[in-house]
């Protein structure tokens, strides 16, 4: 990676569930010496990954293969797994961040608190890890746990993945379909959105439905940020955000992350890994035409989704990067793609 360019940084990666699913704590050397998978910190130096949202997620009891089988065909609506009660979740929950926090005491990361240390982080060449949780089954009704959490670094939360809690209903995984399915958030979820925008916890609105990404709109009080989407004109799977919406983050002067998950990016919508690159500057392209240059950023989705061939690990970011220079974008507007979009909504979210 040639020193001229500066870190990517990312809006979603689910290395820390893998690591989980690997064999926990024991696992987190392999992230330093390099594992079988995405991102570790081999790839990362090789492709300039500078960091992003580390997710912690709960995962269902589910046949991944069956639902990922069910997502190659033409038409799909797969249903939301059961609801995780909050005494199964947080165990899990406490695993992941602990090998968050591992990576971070072998050396391999820091996990940021501000923009400020985001900074430093990227100076020092250490990877600048956001702690963020995806689905909040591990958060109690009274909202203690989402109080310890931040205390020990949680700066980014998504009420729901595609799955019910207490706080929301998910978005299923439907193609074609639209993301207006079910209702929005709860009192519980009005609730946790004030306390987010109290502590400075970014609400992820990746997972919601369209009830519930217009309840966060009309109470936040923060930027509106979806971590890891794309655009429903161009892909339309239930997951992925309308141009009504891209019109709301673009007046709340939020962002998106550009997810590289196939289902997300391909016009047929099927989980299938041939997908050009030009894909993917396609989404981009629409998505700034509402949002503008400063409110559109990367949300790879590594470690956690089929991505295009080309675009396997973090090592081969520099072919996204390329191809953006080949499609036109000047140097100043990749940066902003790839990281400065970034560290300008957290700063607006976190305070600076
Ligand atoms: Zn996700």
């Amino acid at each position: 990676m040639p020193a001229t360019h500066p870190a990517i940084i990312d809006g979603h990666n689910d290395v820390l569930l893998k690591l989980y699913r690997a064999g926990g704590l024991a696992q987190a050397g392999t992230f330093l010496t390099g594992r079988d998978g995405a991102l570790d910190l081999p790839k990362a130096q090789a492709g300039g990954f500078g960091g992003g949202f580390f997710a912690v997620y709960v995962p269902s009891p589910m046949d991944r293969e069956a639902r990922d089988a069910e997502m190659t065909n033409a038409t799909y609506d797969l249903p939301l797994p059961e609801p995780i009660d909050w005494e199964d979740a947080l165990p899990v929950v406490l695993s992941q961040a602990a090998i968050l926090f591992e990576l971070e005491r072998q050396g391999a990361l820091c996990v940021c608190r501000s923009v400020a240390d985001m900074r430093a982080a990227l100076a020092a060449g250490r990877i600048a890890a956001i702690f963020h949780i995806e689905g909040a089954e591990g958060i109690d009704p009274d909202l203690h746990m989402l109080d310890v959490l931040h205390a020990a670094g949680l700066r980014s939360l998504g009420p729901v993945w595609s799955r019910n809690t207490i706080f929301g209903h998910g978005v299923p995984f439907r193609f074609p379909s639209g993301p207006d399915i079910g209702p929005g958030l709860s009192d519980h979820g009005i609730r946790l959105v004030r306390r987010c925008n109290q502590l400075g916890i970014l609400i992820d609105l990746s997972h919601m439905n369209a009830a519930g990404f217009w309840d966060v709109a009309r109470h936040s009080d923060k930027p509106l940020v979806a971590t890891h989407s794309n655009a429903h004109a161009l892909c339309p799977i239930s997951r992925n955000l309308t141009d009504d919406q891209l019109r709301a983050i673009a007046e709340s002067d939020g962002m998106v992350g550009l997810n590289f998950a196939v289902a997300f990016l391909r016009q047929d919508g099927r989980k299938l890994s041939d997908v050009p690159v030009e894909t993917m500057l396609r989404h981009l392209d629409h998505m700034m035409g509402i949002l503008g240059e400063n409110r559109v950023g990367l949300g790879s989705d590594y470690d956690g989704a089929i991505v295009p061939e080309a675009l396997t690990t973090v090592a081969d970011l520099p072919v996204l990067r390329q191809a953006m220079a080949d499609h036109g974008y000047g140097a100043a507007l990749i940066d902003k793609l790839c990281r400065d979009n970034w560290l300008r909504v957290l700063e607006r979210t976190w305070g600076a």
